[in-house]
């Protein structure tokens, strides 16, 4: 799937180039552009990327801190200068546009959601939100700042996927220093799903094709991705099984909103060489989606690839059962409320962060 990656914020600078440079590096060609955009120049300046520095007469390049709402002021007054940009890196053979950033911080927060409103006025193609969450750990301000942005983004996007900033984390890795991990698993999963309809290394009737993507996410609200590997075997029989278990894995263990467990839609990719990838562990593994996830709608397809190794991609589209997602929102309105107490104008806060679902 042709895609423009805007990163907004600081998370979704390190993200949009963590992308783009795993997308590079595999030859996949799927990421036909990128910009960075940011209100803190110095977050800007270490990246590989073209940007755009917005709030520069409100905030000088100083970044907005954790106020959102001020991150979206800033997005408002200096959206002509961005969209300009975008154009330019948005050619006719584009088939989406993520918008990624993180939801907890100010700049990503408040902008995000204002960029994807602004862009689905212009073009036809789908415009994704790509959210990441913050984790358990992290402070009020940012479950409030992402329980608000994560509210605007589902309604203005096509779709949001959402990776949960814990999900991806090796236990005994700090969120801080394994920021530049979790960015590369970011890279990697998404990087591949976004390739999945560019097959390079072969091609078939069971290859996936990007309108599976997009029909998968169509209209969905919240979307999450899985994803598992284990080595292919020799025998032929035998990746029945690795298909069928990493897809219970990706499913189980690997999703980017842990604990999800009914949707509306599903695509499984399995990537692997196209003599390693079982068609009956595909068929195998599809309908075990559609009983486990209690939806009928699940597509599936190959992303032939040459490696050793065995991956399922499993994408949910219209998430309608995850704990994690009620665990977030609970901690985004507890933090809600405490902040009212000290601060009596954010009544509102509490509203607009139900009725999400
Ligand atoms: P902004 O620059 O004002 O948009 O704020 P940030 O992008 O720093 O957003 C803060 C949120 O993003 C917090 O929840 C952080 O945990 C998360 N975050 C910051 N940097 C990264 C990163 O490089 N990777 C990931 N996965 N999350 C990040």
């Amino acid at each position: 799937m042709k895609s423009v990656l805007i990163g907004v914020g600081q998370a979704g600078g390190k993200v949009t180039a963590a992308l783009s440079d795993f997308d590079a590096r595999h030859g996949f060609d799927a990421v036909t552009g990128s910009l960075a955009i940011n209100s803190a120049r110095s977050d800007l300046q270490s990246l590989p990327l073209d940007t755009v520095l917005i709030g520069g007469a409100t905030v000088n390049g100083h970044g907005v801190g954790g106020d959102n709402e001020l991150g979206a002021e800033v997005m408002r007054d200096d959206i002509q200068e961005v969209l300009g940009a975008i154009d330019g890196r948005t050619t006719a053979e584009a088939e989406a546009i993520f918008v990624v950033a993180g939801l907890g911080g100010g700049t990503g927060s408040g902008g995000a959601p204002v960029l994807v409103e602004e862009l689905q006025r212009i073009y036809d193609i789908p415009v994704y939100g790509l959210g990441i969450l913050p984790g358990r750990d992290e402070g009020s301000l940012y479950q409030v700042n992402a329980g608000r942005s994560l509210k605007t983004l589902i309604r203005e996007a096509d779709a949001t996927l959402l990776i949960d900033n814990d999900a991806w984390r090796s236990s005994g890795e700090s969120l801080e220093s394994g920021y530049e991990a979790i960015n590369e698993r970011i890279a990697r999963r998404v990087g591949l799903l976004v390739a999945s309809g560019e097959a390079v290394d072969g091609v078939g009737e069971s290859v996936v094709d990007s309108s599976e993507v997009i029909n998968t996410l169509r209209g969905v609200g919240v979307a999450t991705l899985g994803f598992a590997a284990a080595d292919a075997s020799s025998d032929t029989a035998a990746n029945v099984n690795v298909v069928t278990s990493t897809t219970r894995r990706a499913v189980r263990s690997g999703l980017s909103l842990p604990d999800t467990t009914r949707a509306e839609r599903g695509l499984l990719v399995v990537a692997g060489r196209p003599d390693a990838i079982s068609r009956k562990g595909v068929e195998k593994a599809r309908s075990w989606l559609e009983t486990e996830l209690e939806t009928m709608e699940v597509r599936g397809g190959d992303f032939p690839l040459r490696q050793d190794r065995l991956a399922s991609l499993v994408l949910l589209g219209g998430v309608a059962d995850s704990d994690r997602l009620d665990d977030f929102l609970e901690r985004a309105r507890e933090a809600a409320r405490e902040k009212e107490d000290d601060d009596d104008e954010s009544s509102l806060v509490d509203d607009r962060i139900d009725g999400l679902l």
